[in-house]
């Protein structure tokens, strides 16, 4: 069907097929399936266990080269080559990709299941609430916050003795502590179980966390691009005495909730993360933990569904796992290890999964390695390098392109030598692929103004680039069919000798894991800790931190820290303001300039355009 109509007219044109159906052909058994409606399931995580001796199938990530704020193409491709391993070329194979924040989708962006005739069906359903993991997110973070201010304010407004007597009330006459206070006391150095042996320093110490308020980092979150909740001040009504503060609420794709779902690999492992997040310091200097707030178990009670990945299908009905979606910057973009693990046991041997990392390959890429396989143990066999002319144009000396503006002529005319130039950028993800012993197959993502000698110059430039294989794939247009040739190079590939390693050693200080990701990613000539920055690095060393792999909050629209800086940029040092930590997660993030971590609205918001058709109860307007 040519032209190819809107991304929903698209997904609505295909009927999916009955969940519980492809549940069964991918080898789920039915008491490992929870159905939520037709077109979508959970998948319980004690499959692990039954498929632990079966041997993993081939593991491929989709990344991209820097990309136009336009997005070149990275989810289309991973379901386009799905669709093209599994429905064309009958190998088993799973995608697994992000769970879309509802923030964009109201705002500028529109959906994320992909696009023309490569997405995941239905859409509407993928881009709103899903089974409700994000909400679930939402719940547990502002669950988190109230905890830390409420408990600021118990502290402030009573005795030593009075807190005590709260946190461990009598019952029956006696008190008595619960497990996750006996973690508290254990943490403190304090060996009693038996609360009227504590004396009067352990009260104390037992009861008032003494959270520093300008040492919060726990914000308050929700998943609507709210510009408005950015900064505020909360405690303002007389209940609570004067004690305010300034605070701020960020979107629930940024919660550090969102990236320990991603990188946790089973409910133990969630339990623990959930316990170690830190919320803020103590005036004595020590983190506050969510296990000293009382609050992890709770956590893990919203979180228990949650962890459970999303069975969808594709357009051409290959299963697709739809689970997390942390932010890119400051967190580290993947989607979930567990639905990567299970679908590696489901395919088998012979079958692939393909998993997508957000951004360009300087981004999504390295923390696909260095933090997400880190954690996982799992060892990718392809990258799959995602290049577009349109965006090498740009990096070879283009004009500036804009979401939602026309594109200049640059892009819809033959331009060899603006494209020849931009090729460099993607020499240089090609090179930074190639770092971590992995082979490269890059997809030329065509566009219907892009010309034969174009996509030609691209595929040759690749290959002499030191790609593994390069072809052009036009599977938005024409489904699986257009990649199959896709499929076959990345098949070939998996097969080719890898020697995977890792960027940096963790046990290295905090400034040199950074500086190596600097020099050897973003082609920087080194690294400048400012004061606030330098200050983190001493404060996480101390506090044991320091070993922890590093994710970069830095622009994905440049290898450089500035965004205006296109193609390959040379002599510039990156400067590093200040450094946070995710310790629940597991990552430590600098910050490379101001990271918006709530979007806000534009005048025209997509919500304009989506509506409700009562009679047949559609969702339109969604692209
Ligand atoms: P990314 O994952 O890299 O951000 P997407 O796969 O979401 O990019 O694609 C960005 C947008 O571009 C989507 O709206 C998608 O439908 C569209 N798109 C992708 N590939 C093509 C193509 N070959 N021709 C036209 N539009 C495309």
């Amino acid at each position: 069907q040519k032209p190819v109509p809107s991304d929903i007219v698209v997904s609505r044109s295909c009927v999916p097929k009955p969940i519980d159906r492809l549940a069964k052909e991918v080898g789920l058994l039915s008491d490992e399936v929870e159905l939520y409606g037709k077109t979508k399931a959970k998948v319980q995580l004690n499959i692990i266990k039954r498929l632990q001796s079966q041997p993993d199938g081939k593991y491929v990530v989709v990344t991209g080269i820097t990309p136009t704020p336009l997005g070149e193409g990275k989810s289309t491709t991973t379901i386009g080559l799905v669709q093209a391993l599994g429905a064309h070329m009958k190998l088993n194979v799973f995608a697994c990709v992000r769970q879309p924040s509802q923030g964009p989708t109201f705002g500028i962006k529109g959906g994320a299941a992909g696009g023309g005739y490569s997405q995941v069906i239905p859409m509407e359903e993928f881009n709103l609430h899903l089974t409700g993991d994000i909400h679930a997110i939402t719940a547990a973070n502002n669950l988190v916050a109230a905890a830390v201010d409420a408990r600021m304010f118990h502290e402030a407004t009573q005795s030593d003795k009075a807190l005590y007597n709260r946190l461990v009330p009598l019952s029956g006459g006696q008190r008595k502590f619960s497990p996750i206070q006996i973690n508290r006391l254990k943490k403190l150095g304090i060996d009693k179980t038996d609360p009227s042996a504590l004396t009067e320093e352990e009260i104390t110490r037992f009861a008032r966390l003494d959270i520093d308020p300008s040492s919060v980092t726990w914000q308050r979150v929700m998943d609507t691009n709210d510009r408005f909740l950015r900064k505020i001040t909360i405690g303002q009504a007389p209940t609570e005495k004067g004690y305010t503060r300034e605070a701020q609420f960020d979107i629930t794709v940024a919660s550090e909730i969102m990236a320990v779902l991603a990188l946790t690999s089973s409910l133990q492992d969630m339990r623990q993360r959930l316990a170690k997040m830190v919320v803020a310091t103590s005036r004595s200097g020590q983190p506050v933990t969510t296990e000293d707030l009382g609050v992890s178990g709770a956590l893990t009670v919203l979180m228990k569904d949650a962890i459970k990945p999303n069975l969808m299908q594709t357009l051409e009905g290959t299963p697709v796992f739809v689970h997390a979606g942390p932010f890119a910057n400051i967190a580290h973009g993947n989607s979930s290890i567990l639905a990567d693990k299970i679908a590696l046991k489901l395919v088998g041997p012979d079958g692939f999964v393909v998993t997508e990392a957000g951004f360009g390959a300087d981004i999504g890429m390295e923390k696909f390695f260095n933090i997400k396989c880190r954690y996982s143990g799992l060892r990718p066999h392809v990258v799959v390098l995602v290049a577009t002319v349109r965006a090498l144009k740009m990096h070879g000396g283009g004009p500036t392109v804009t979401a939602g503006m026309p594109l200049p002529k640059e892009y819809v005319e033959e331009n060899l030598e603006l494209l020849r130039n931009g090729c460099s950028n993607m020499r240089k993800q090609i090179e930074n692929a190639k770092h971590f012993g992995v082979p490269v197959v890059v997809a030329v993502n065509a566009f219907k103004t892009d010309t034969e000698a174009e996509l030609d110059l691209v595929c040759s430039m690749a290959k002499d680039g030191g790609a593994f294989d390069a072809v052009r794939c036009s599977h938005w247009a024409d489904g699986g069919a257009g990649a199959t040739a896709l499929g076959q190079a990345v098949q070939k590939a998996s097969e080719a000798p890898s020697n995977f390693k890792f960027l940096y050693d963790l046990e290295l200080p905090i400034a040199d894991k950074i500086r190596i990701i600097a020099q050897k990613i973003y082609g920087a000539d080194d690294i400048e800790l400012l004061p606030e920055a330098q200050h983190k690095v001493e404060l996480y060393t101390k506090q044991g931190f320091g070993n922890l792999p590093i994710c970069m909050a830095k622009t994905h629209l440049s290898l450089s820290h500035e965004a205006d800086k296109k193609g390959v940029p040379t002599g510039f040092v990156v400067p590093i303001r200040d450094i946070r930590a995710s310790v629940g997660a597991g990552f430590l993030y600098p910050l490379v300039g101001t990271m918006p971590t709530i979007p806000g609205l534009p005048t025209r918001p997509c919500f304009y355009d989506i509506d409700l058709d009562p009679e047949t109860e559609q969702v339109n307007g969604l692209f």
